[in-house]
């Protein structure tokens, strides 16, 4: 069967993926070895596409007040509501809130409908919470939103500086492109990141800043260049203006005032301000480090400062690139899909650009100013002046700070729809109005990455049960409330209109110009790079004066707080776990959720490793697994954002985030909140497996999908008083049960057997639980020795594996440190050779290459 080729709906890189269907239902996934993204390469999240899109989870049905219903009552229903709450109270009392997710021709269509005919900008995306500090800091310093760099950069670049990002876990793909030129050519990386991540730690430099003083940095970084005779005097000259003035705020950054605002040394700042002035070649590459921050966009101007004062952008390995989270906020940009952005990088702001884009839409009304972005807006829903939101792809109590806060709006505001793939979200379970829209493989059109390439996501699945293409429900909601404008019959239609609006009244002074495109291919639509590789290679630049903009970027230190709490991203996971949460072997890698404390803070809060802590803000707080470690500095901890309450009962890290954000961009600081950790006094701990989803009562809770069931890690404050009662709640009636209990009931052991297989097994005790977790996984819905389940483990001892590093192949820890010990003189091909772990999509040798490094040690010391 032809594969298709589709992209990747997961990050920013946007790798291409050819997608087989199989006779038995499965489908095929590889990378696109056409594709220029990817080369044929996809990481463990890309590989396990085909896993994720089984129905368990899927909304396949219109839902009113959690009842079916026919699509023509539930479009009726919202485009009723929507046009009572702007007949009565105005356009700005209802909001959309979109996605990253969203295709292009989705993002088109609904910021058509609600700037254009609904006559507000109160459309916001959860964009907004991965860059829209970039987006504000190109605008300032280019004029528009336009990525200078290419993929290409990264690999032509002598020096690459990743400014908080961890390229290795969240954008895997692109840091094995980076890896392979650093093999090819020796490109030297320089990490900046209070943590020390895997990408940190295949750097050649580190620098474990203290959290958000990276402007502080790279105005130190300014001033050395300047200092150091390193301006590019004639570009800077030609192509740039207000230059003095952010040379004048820059010269108060003396290596020594830097280091100390930066808490390093001045000889580890002086290395790298030495490696920058060195290389011509210099591609500073950022990501959520930077944007997720209250001086986010000072951050980007400051970066994007350095490298207009070298001239080192838009030449081959040169400039500030923005490395997008998401896999289409790349287009939702380009269709304007932020509140305070028009279509086609129009700006809301200028009354000619908004009667240009209402005589294009035929609109009868337009907005007249930038609407609600995304923190405002759930304020706005939950104090009333907001009647009607609607959520479309996305999951906003999850991933918005503050977690409570946008329950409450949720709960408090009169009408709530949520078009979704997945039934019962965190915010899905708040909607009033659930509609079921079409998931990846079943959807069509066209996303953009990082690097602003155009790519296609294809169908090569039937619809789901009655879902539907977001653009269709809202082209069908827009008819509902009485507008024209909106007789779509394919995204091809609305693509060949977003292309033409590209165009519109533009005379070269927009880049984003699509007339390349000549509209008559859209299936075959091959990947399409607007603006070439280095859209300012000519260095004219979309200010009014073609000019550059310096931006001088004061310095606000963060304030001294309790703990500083980074929430962010594990390797295997895609934020709110709908899709990768469905993959058992995605699991493997990270099965709970975790806070990395440093072993000083630990000591001081009496934490040992592996206990459980409580993670507390001013309005919520979570519990997750202790892991301490050196690698956050003292006073920071590090928390995953994926866990909900689709995966655990009380561990959703947004609870304790605080919702500050950037002055400019409103993007929310989800790197820097500030917190207490204490210890969770656990009297009981208990881990399970089970054929049938149980959700156990427990202070704390968190499972996650095996073959043939589940699996739960639990503990609580209170020892039940009854472990039968307890299991019977948990489980509900039936099957062979075996128990044992200590005489103190501190101790407990069930197995459950039913039509002679294994379908429930808990354990318990007053100490963390003891058993072999993957051999009991093994044995559910299997014929079993239900005293051997009891024990835990295996009567005869097998070679245990360990927990899992490489997700791909299956391959465990210790299997990997055995093979290392006996191979003392294995490069990293020979010990990937061996155990075939890093031989699947790879994400996994850089952990590979440390366990290398720290067997290495000894033998070192002992030389
Ligand atoms: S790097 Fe991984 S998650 Fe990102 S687009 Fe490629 S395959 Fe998908």
């Amino acid at each position: 069967m032809t594969a298709t080729k589709t992209t990747c709906p997961y990050c920013g890189v946007g790798c291409g993926v050819l997608a087989s269907p199989q006779p038995d239902g499965t489908v095929a996934i590889k990378g696109d070895p056409d594709h220029p993204a990817n080369f044929g390469k996809l990481c463990s999240k890309g590989l396990a596409l085909g896993e994720t899109l089984g129905l368990s989870q899927r909304l396949l049905y219109p839902e009113v007040n959690g009842q079916r219903t026919s699509w023509d009552q539930a479009t009726a229903l919202v485009a009723e509501k929507f046009s009572t709450a702007i007949a009565e109270h105005g356009p700005d009392s209802v909001a959309f809130y979109v996605s990253g997710q969203f295709l292009t021709e989705d993002y088109y269509v609904a910021n058509k409908l609600m700037k254009g005919f609904i006559g507000s900008a109160n459309i916001d995306t959860n964009s907004r919470l991965c860059m829209a500090s970039a987006v504000a800091g190109h605008k300032r310093a280019f004029g528009a939103d336009v990525v200078p760099c290419s993929y290409e950069d990264l690999e032509e670049a002598d020096l690459v500086v990743l400014v908080g990002s961890n390229l290795a876990w969240c954008h895997p793909v692109l840091f094995q492109r980076l890896q392979g030129a650093r093999e090819k050519r020796g490109t030297k990386v320089v990490v900046i990141d209070p943590r020390r991540s895997a990408t940190a730690e295949t750097a050649d430099l580190h620098l474990a800043i203290k959290p958000q003083s990276d402007v502080a940095l790279f105005n130190g970084l300014f001033r050395h260049l300047c200092g150091s005779g390193q301006i590019d005097g004639q570009f800077v000259h030609q192509h740039t203006e207000n230059f003095s003035a952010t040379l004048m705020a820059a010269n108060e950054w003396s290596l020594a005032k830097t280091a100390m605002a930066c808490g390093l040394t001045p000889s580890e700042l002086e290395n790298f301000f030495e490696l920058f002035a060195q290389n011509k070649r210099v591609v500073t590459a950022f990501s959520m480090g930077v944007n997720q921050s209250t001086s986010g966009t000072d951050k980007v101007n400051a970066i994007i400062n350095c490298h207009l004062l070298t001239g080192r952008i838009s030449k081959p390995g040169a400039g500030p690139f923005s490395i997008t989270g998401q896999p289409n906020a790349m287009g939702g940009r380009e269709v304007g899909g932020l509140a305070n952005m028009l279509a086609a990088h129009m700006d809301i702001e200028i009354a000619d650009h908004r009667a240009a884009v209402q005589q294009f839409w035929q609109s009868p009304r337009m907005a007249a100013r930038p609407g609600l972005k995304a923190v405002d807006m759930f304020d706005a829903v939950r104090d009333g002046r907001i009647k009607a939101i609607w959520i479309m792809a996305t999951n906003p109590v999850v991933s918005l700070p503050d977690s409570n806060r946008t329950v409450a709006a949720l709960k408090a505001c009169p009408f709530v729809v949520v078009s979704d793939v997945t039934a019962n979200t965190d915010t899905a379970r708040l909607a009033h109005v659930k509609l079921p829209a079409l998931g990846w493989g079943e959807k069509d059109g066209t996303v953009t990455n990082s690097e602003r390439r155009i790519s296609r996501q294809r169908e090569f699945l039937r619809a789901s049960g009655e879902a539907r293409a977001d653009w269709r429900i809202m082209a069908d909601v827009a008819k509902g409330m009485g507008f024209s404008g909106f007789d779509y019959a394919s995204p091809a239609e609305i693509f060949a209109e977003h292309v033409r609006l590209t165009q519109e009244g533009n005379d070269g002074s927009r880049k984003l110009d699509l007339s390349s495109w000549d509209g008559t291919d859209y299936d075959d639509l091959p990947p399409l790079q607007w603006g070439g590789s280095r859209p300012f290679e000519s260095a004219r630049f979309q200010t009014s004066t073609g000019k550059a903009r310096f931006v001088a970027t004061p310095y606000v230190a963060l304030s001294e707080q309790n703990i500083t709490l980074n929430t962010g991203r594990v390797r295997d996971q895609w934020h709110t776990m709908t899709r990768t949460g469905l993959v058992p072997k995605l699991f493997a890698h990270r099965a709970e959720p975790y806070v990395e404390i440093n072993p000083q803070d630990a000591a001081q809060l009496g934490i040992k490793a592996a206990e459980l802590v409580e993670v507390s803000g001013a309005l919520g707080n979570s519990l997750a697994r202790a892991l301490v470690t050196d690698a956050v500095r003292p006073g920071n901890i590090f928390q995953p954002m994926h866990w909900n309450g689709s995966f655990a009962c009380a561990s959703l890290a947004n609870a304790a985030s605080e919702a500050q954000v950037d002055p400019v961009s409103g993007q929310p600081a989800l790197k820097s909140a500030s917190v207490t950790v204490k210890r969770f006094a656990a009297a009981w701990h208990g881990f399970g497996i089970s054929r049938d989803h149980v959700t156990p009562k427990a202070d704390y809770c968190a499972w996650r999908p095996i073959n043939r069931g589940m699996a739960f890690e639990c503990a609580g404050e209170k020892v039940p008083k009854d472990w039968g009662v307890y299991l019977y709640q948990a489980l509900g009636a039936g099957g062979e049960v075996t128990s044992l209990q200590s005489h103190d009931s501190n101790s407990f052991r069930c197995a459950v057997v039913k039509d002679g297989q294994l379908v429930f097994a808990f354990f318990a005790s007053a100490a963390p639980v003891e058993v072999s977790r993957d051999w009991l996984q093994a044995r559910l819905g299997q014929r079993v020795n239900t005293l051997e389940v009891l024990a835990g483990r295996p009567q005869q001892a097998t070679e245990d594996q360990g927990p899992i590093l490489c997700a791909c192949n299956a391959v465990g820890v210790k299997a990997i440190g055995r093979f290392i010990q006996s191979h003392p003189s294995a490069n990293l091909e020979t010990v990937c050779d061996g155990t075939k772990a890093g031989t699947g999509c790879g994400s996994c040798r850089i952990e590979i290459r440390r366990m290398m490094h720290e067997a290495a040690k000894p033998l070192a010391a002992a030389e």
